[in-house]
């Protein structure tokens, strides 16, 4: 694995190379939300760092360092994770696990690397790494991952060079996932990437359930069928199922939200391919053909799904705020 393996990240990438061919800082932090890939950059970053023969493209592969780092058992190269269940790593682990071993001198590479989930890190964590952040021994290099860079410390910030990841492409994520199940159906597929909003990690985690697949069936279902549906049936059926998965609230009206753009897309360009494939697709342009629907509809509905989005963060009644939804949603649709 190198970097042109990782997808996406072409600035980070770049910087990083670049710092393994000159002389790299002692401390970097990389900051993105959960899942877009942080630890694995971070993981590469180090094997370069520790590499006898690194390049920009990271660590060469083939020398002794390379291939400890492979089989993660390099003595030069440390982690510090946020233990499962834990809300915090312990003051403790960070003075015995790094505090306490950076005065080491490295066995086999010119460096020793540390990789810290700083997530982990509360205030008083971070103090205790402070002093040695600000003045660290030669051959050691902190790698820090951070979803949320205004939990640190400006001290802390201040000491690290920031390398910032950004969210993949759908296409990105796409071919990640068509390569991790070559199997998965095309329209599956299509609609983790779209819905994972560029984060590869969240893509891969929602492979592992048909929560969304599911779930996705069910939306679907009810926005083709909207308009022959009674008022009685929407605050019935309708609602229940809202409230079964109230938890997953957002979620379906990220997904609701999605199939109107799409449906908008199909008004204007009924030519263009459709993320939910030809049978949907169908159905979705005679839904369109048969209640003559008009983007301004659309727009309308996109609205009414945000209003809801709102009053459901702001922990509004949640039977209240679904079936004044679905009935707002239902006199839009009908009202060209
Ligand atoms: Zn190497």
């Amino acid at each position: 694995m190198a970097f042109s393996e990782l997808t996406g990240q072409i600035d980070a990438k770049t910087r990083l190379g670049n710092s393994l061919l000159g002389e790299p800082g002692h401390a970097f932090l990389f900051v993105g939300p959960s899942g877009i890939g942080k630890k694995t950059l971070a993981r590469e970053f180090a094997k370069g760092l520790l590499c006898s023969h690194p390049t920009k493209d990271g660590g060469c592969g083939t020398c002794p360092n390379c291939i400890y780092m492979r089989e993660h058992t390099h003595p030069d190269y440390r982690e510090l994770l946020l233990p499962d269940g834990e809300k915090n790593i312990k003051v403790a682990d960070v003075r015995s696990r790094i505090l306490s071993d950076v005065g080491i001198l490295s066995q086999i590479a010119e460096r020793k690397v540390y990789l810290i989930d700083a997530d982990g890190l509360a205030e008083e964590g971070q103090n205790a790494l402070l002093k040695t952040l600000e003045e660290p021994p030669k051959h050691v290099v902190f790698l820090l991952t951070v979803s949320d860079d205004s939990k640190l410390l400006p001290t802390v910030l201040s000491r690290t060079v920031s390398i910032r990841m950004v969210p993949n492409t759908d296409e990105e994520v796409y071919s990640v996932l068509r390569k991790k199940d070559p199997d998965i159906l095309e329209e599956e597929a299509k609609l983790y990437s779209r819905f994972s909003r560029g984060i590869i990690g969240y893509a891969m985690s929602l492979m592992e359930t048909t929560w969304l697949v599911d779930a996705w069936e069910e939306v679907m279902d009810l926005v083709l069928t909207l308009s022959e549906k009674t008022r009685a049936d929407l605050l019935t059926d309708t609602y229940t199922f809202f409230e079964e998965e109230k938890e997953h609230f957002p979620d379906l009206l990220a997904l609701l939200d999605m199939i109107f753009d799409e449906m908008a897309i199909l008004i204007v360009a009924p030519q263009s391919p459709c993320l939910h494939g030809e049978g949907k697709k169908d159905k979705m342009m005679s839904v369109i053909k048969k209640n003559k629907l008009r983007v301004s509809q659309i727009e309308r509905c996109s609205k009414v799904i945000s209003t809801a989005a709102k009053a459901f963060r702001a922990n509004g009644n949640f039977e209240i705020l679904v079936c004044q939804m679905l009935l707002a949603l239902k006199k839009e649709y009908m009202n060209g």
